[in-house]
């Protein structure tokens, strides 16, 4: 696997040189032997996110180093993910726009759903800080990103005709019922 630019591979190293060293019988197991705990789901995606990007830059021509990444590498980073995505997003002219459960397919594209991706630049923007990018410098931390995230919210929501509101409406679930069912069904079994 492709390395991440070695300016801010030097930065990340500083934590390694200070664990101990399990032998160097750990070829090819890097992750084992900088981190002793295994990583949490979170710290994992965050790993491999990092890793895609850094992947990503230096597939540019000319490839680009984290250090001059800027916000629009980002931006294009984002836009070039929605190729990968799985949500239908519905284009003005489908007649399933603003159908949160069309009955049928259409062929409207598969987009990156606004929440992995709000996720995904959350993750990336502590990443970059982790890897001794300074937070002034953030690229994933731009206005400009914000901006973009809102927008695609915005058209999801229309599009699946779902409105993320902050208060949802809450319906009373029917318990009675249900309960009485699980109930008489348990006693059945015994
Ligand atoms: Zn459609």
């Amino acid at each position: 696997m492709a390395t991440v630019s070695s300016e801010f591979q030097s930065n990340s190293s500083q934590g390694a040189s200070s664990s101990v060293r399990r032998g160097a019988a750990a070829v090819g197991d890097q992750a084992a032997e900088k981190q002793q705990t295994p990583l949490s789901r979170y710290e994992s995606q965050k790993r491999r996110d990092w890793n895609t990007f850094g992947q990503y830059l230096k597939n540019q021509t000319p490839p680009v180093s984290l250090s001059h990444c800027n916000y629009s590498h980002v931006l294009e980073f984002l836009r070039y993910l929605d190729q990968f995505g799985k949500t239908k997003v519905h284009l003005q002219g489908c007649v399933f726009f603003g159908q949160p459960d069309p009955p049928a397919p259409c062929t409207c594209p598969l987009r990156q759903a606004w929440g992995s991706l709000d996720a995904l630049i959350g993750r990336l923007r502590a990443a970059f800080e982790e890897h001794g990018g300074s937070p002034e410098n953030n690229p994933f931390g731009s206005g400009a990103i914000r901006v973009y995230l809102r927008e695609v919210k915005e058209c999801q929501a229309k599009a699946r005709g779902i409105l993320y509101k902050k208060k949802k409406k809450k319906r009373t679930p029917i318990k009675g019922p249900h309960q009485t069912a699980k109930t008489t069904l348990k006693q059945m079994a015994s």
